[in-house]
């Protein structure tokens, strides 16, 4: 087994028929790869940095040697964490692939040097990220007068200085690099220069936004300044959460209303009112799906002695290890995204199927020693997904924004208080509202108890009552005999 088969190069070896794009890659002519490393992290290019390394991070821990995973595979993972995870020999991976990185390597010290990058954070608050933003920012930067050379003054010229230092009773000279020239031997007049930056914030902008101004931190004399970026931080909103081009918020609304319908006002983040009315008819169910909690892994339906007839193979590989298969399909694996809905484990092989999940259905043949398996139904559990929304009324999309997402409402439905309902209005309920629980046992039958419901609080119930811990001492220090110490229940 070699899992290597699933990254880089031309590992994909060319599946079946239909033509793999990672197949026999590489002709002197084309133009070099500058995906691949993004591929096995699972990352896209616009990641950035922190996002890569957590990446990174996630797949060095499931496949370190030392716990089991196969070598090459970490190897794979740790050198493209390598080389994304460094802004300049990402950058040159962008422009000319490995093998740009790989001279720039060699080129070594002849490279230019790059002064440290600058960063500014704006806070942002959603209604600026809704209209879109723009500002002047003022940043205060060292420029260097290189007209002005002249031999330093610590070094006179040499780079370094001669340091005596007295280590274990003896008086050692060391020779170290002169910090005050960095080493050049002359130095630069700097002075400091404020500089206005121009940010402009697209509508739509998400948390974590960047802007970069190319060369704009401080100058150094022996090579080009850093980059300044400007990074948005989204503010929390006392009205709005977001979660991506989509808002909610929650409104509590009366029994009365969840039943009869109900209106309520909403204020737009440019400043537009919404008067935001149920459907007639509708019943509001309070919401059980939480928006903000972490999205579920995908789920796969196993066929066992089924394979897929006429579909696109993307990729093969040989492995049949289906937590692995899946890992490498989930969000963050190397595959993720690659329009992959279906994959066959054959014979110690898997072979990997571009096809939607309507097509891999519409494509099954049994076969004897194929196990097939198809992504999960989107559509299963969706119906606890389902929340009001007001369509449109999102945060403008970046990719188009004269397009918005949508805008959800949760409910929390406040129930009439205890007493509030008269006989009247029960019978008034009852005849529109049928009753659900009945027993079937009579309550005069003999052996049956008629009890009444009151409130208990459940984390006092239990947290009261807690079994004691057994390592736990015994204040009056019975610990001596051989005996097991019997626990005094309070
Ligand atoms: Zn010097």
């Amino acid at each position: 087994m070699d899992p290597r088969m699933f990254f880089g190069g031309g590992g994909f070896g060319g599946g079946g028929g239909g033509g793999s794009p990672f197949g026999g890659m590489r002709q002197r002519s084309a133009p070099a790869d500058t995906q691949g490393l993004y591929n096995i992290l699972g990352v896209s290019k616009d990641d950035d940095t922190k996002t890569i390394k957590r990446a990174f991070r996630k797949l060095a821990k499931k496949n370190h040697p030392d716990r089991g995973g196969n070598s090459a595979v970490f190897q794979e993972i740790s050198k493209a964490w390598e080389i994304l995870g460094d802004e300049e020999k990402r950058a040159m991976y962008d422009k000319h692939g490995e093998e740009g990185v790989k001279q720039q390597g060699q080129r070594g010290g002849h490279r230019q040097k790059r002064g440290p990058d600058a960063k500014a954070t704006i806070r942002l608050t959603l209604e600026q990220l809704y209209k879109g933003h723009q500002r002047k920012l003022r940043v205060q930067r060292t420029v260097i007068d290189k007209d002005s050379k002249m031999t330093c003054r610590r070094c006179h010229g040499r780079g370094v200085v001669i340091q005596q230092v007295q280590m274990m009773g003896m008086i050692q000279r060391m020779q170290s690099q002169c910090d005050h020239c960095g080493g050049q031997g002359h130095s630069f007049r700097s002075s400091k220069k404020s500089e206005t930056l121009d940010v402009h914030v697209p509508k739509g902008a998400k948390d974590g936004y960047k802007q970069k101004f190319s060369e704009k931190a401080d100058e150094i004399p022996d090579g080009v300044a850093g980059d300044v970026i400007v990074l948005v931080d989204q503010q929390p909103h006392k009205t709005f959460q977001r979660k991506g081009d989509d808002l909610y918020i929650t409104r509590t609304i009366s029994l009365s209303d969840a039943l009869c319908g109900f209106s309520t006002e909403v204020k737009t983040l440019d400043g537009r009112t919404l008067i935001v009315k149920s459907k007639p008819g509708d019943v509001l169910e309070p919401t059980t799906y939480e928006p903000f909690a972490d999205d579920a892994e995908i789920s796969w339906d196993e066929f066992s002695n089924t394979d897929v007839d006429g579909l696109e193979d993307l990729a093969k590989g040989q492995l049949a290890d289906v937590d692995k298969i899946k890992s490498v399909l989930a969000p963050g694996g190397q595959l993720h995204g690659k329009g992959i809905s279906a994959f066959v484990i054959r014979r110690g092989h898997v072979i990997f199927k571009k096809c939607t999940r309507d097509q891999a259905v519409a494509a099954q043949v049994s076969r004897d020693g194929s196990t097939l398996y198809i992504v999960g139904d989107p559509k299963a559990g969706s119906l606890g997904r389902m929340l009001k929304a007001v369509p449109g009324e999102g945060m403008p999309r970046g990719a188009n924004p004269f397009e918005n997402g949508n805008l959800f409402i949760s409910f929390e439905v406040e129930f009439p208080a205890a007493g509030a309902l008269n006989a009247t209005a029960q019978a008034a309920l009852l005849a529109c509202v049928p009753k659900k629980c009945a027993p079937t046992t009579s309550e005069d039958d003999g052996g049956v108890e008629v009890v009444q419901l009151v409130d208990v609080d459940a984390h006092k119930s239990y947290e009261n009552n807690k079994p004691v811990e057994s390592d736990e001492e015994d204040e009056e220090g019975r610990g001596g005999g051989g005996q097991a110490q019997e626990c005094c229940v309070m």
